[in-house]
């Protein structure tokens, strides 16, 4: 059961809903607060033996907005009955919420500091604050390039500090790794912010997944895995959550079958809105280990730009993408990475289609609302 208090409420209303709720035998309590942009909206489950508690207890208490029975699956990112916000949260100043556009374009592994500079470089010449930079790798084949490791973070999180680049997405495939992130963020004095990417091999990574759930220092970019259901994925980006940490983006990247051949994999990005109904994640999609490969299409557009397109008129609000100052010489899925120089053909073409999607939005809602007032 959620009890969700109304927007901004005092910590006394808070303290009211727990003693009431800690006088119910078998009861636990447990607060979540959502920092939304405006707001900050504060809920509490309770969980235990749910069933016998009216809902018109907690309803007639001060300062309650609703009270919903939560039956379903994914507790804490799903969208239950009444609840309109979606997850955003703030990071390292950088806002996620329903109208930002994050582009989180870099090297799908860090190789030189050349090549992290010269993207940086570009990133923020194109007005960009996200990146993505993979120390870690998990690769397919134990003879490929396994990232370099906790080494080059020093100099990583130096040169995103030199190019004001704000967050990174950066993969972790460990528990340790975080620690280790955390040591060399502290020791740049905080020179960038970093989002722990949960990558698709371990999307159902238990161990891993409570981890990044039980730390509230970093946000995590959480990949559906590639080989499950979508429900499947959910459920394991909701261990994440009900760790206590709902700074979380839920991010499509395709789903492995011969099916989507010629593309690496199956491009699921018809299911943003379903996420989006399901949850109150933000989604993110990754159109570079979707599709694979740098090709054009007759209309003078990569396939990448078309399926980018295709997530966010959908509804996407960030898009995780491989650009490199090299291709041809990258260490790790160069095939598919962008040349810098695409990036403000790149970005130009994502804006428009998001604004597109504003302007469809805004039209449904309004349509929305006026039909509620008829
Ligand atoms: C990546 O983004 O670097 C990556 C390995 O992607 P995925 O986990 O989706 O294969
Ligand atoms: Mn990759």
């Amino acid at each position: 059961m959620i009890v969700m208090l109304e927007p901004d409420c005092a910590d006394s209303v808070v303290e009211g809903v727990l003693q009431h709720a800690q006088r119910i035998p078998g009861i636990t309590a447990r607060k979540h607060v959502v920092k939304g942009v405006t707001h900050t909206v504060t809920e509490i489950y309770l969980l235990g033996p749910t069933q016998s508690i009216e809902l018109s207890e907690f309803e007639e208490l001060p300062g309650v907005r609703r009270v919903v029975r939560v039956s379903v699956k994914f507790r804490r990112i799903g969208r239950h009955a009444g609840q309109t916000e979606t997850l955003g949260f703030q990071y390292n100043d950088v806002t996620f919420d329903e109208n930002s556009l994050h582009i989180f374009a870099g090297l799908c592994a860090v190789d030189s500091p050349a090549h992290v500079d010269a993207t940086m470089r570009a990133l923020h010449a194109n007005g960009l604050l996200t990146t993505r930079m993979g120390a870690y790798k998990p690769r397919t084949s134990p003879y490929d390039f396994q990232g370099l490791g906790a080494k080059c973070l020093p100099w990583v999180f130096e040169l995103a500090g030199k190019h004001g680049i704000k967050v990174i997405s950066m993969e972790v495939t460990d528990p340790r790794h975080i620690d280790e992130i955390d040591q060399a963020v502290r020791s740049s004095g905080h020179a960038t912010g970093v989002m722990l990417q949960i990558g698709t091999r371990n999307a159902q990574n238990f161990e891993l997944l409570k981890q990044v759930g039980q730390q509230a220092q970093f946000p995590v970019l959480f990949k559906r895995g590639m080989g499950i259901t979508l429900e499947e994925s959910l459920n394991a980006c909701e261990y994440i959550a009900s760790e206590g940490n709902p700074k979380i983006l839920f991010c499509l990247r395709g789903v492995k079958t011969h099916l989507g051949d010629p593309h690496r994999n199956l491009v699921d990005f018809a299911h943003v809105p379903v996420v989006r109904r399901l949850t109150r994640l933000l989604v993110c999609v990754d159109p570079s280990h979707a599709v694979g490969r740098a090709d054009l299409s007759p209309d003078g557009l990569l396939d990448i730009f078309h399926v980018v397109g295709q997530g966010l008129i959908a509804g996407a609000s960030a898009v995780l993408i491989d650009f490199h100052p090299d291709p041809a010489n990258a260490l790790c899925d160069g095939p598919q990475a962008l040349r810098l120089e695409q990036l403000p053909h790149f970005l130009r073409y994502a804006r428009r289609v998001r604004d597109a999607y504003r302007e469809a939005r805004a039209e449904a809602m309004g349509q929305r609302e006026s039909r509620a007032a008829v």
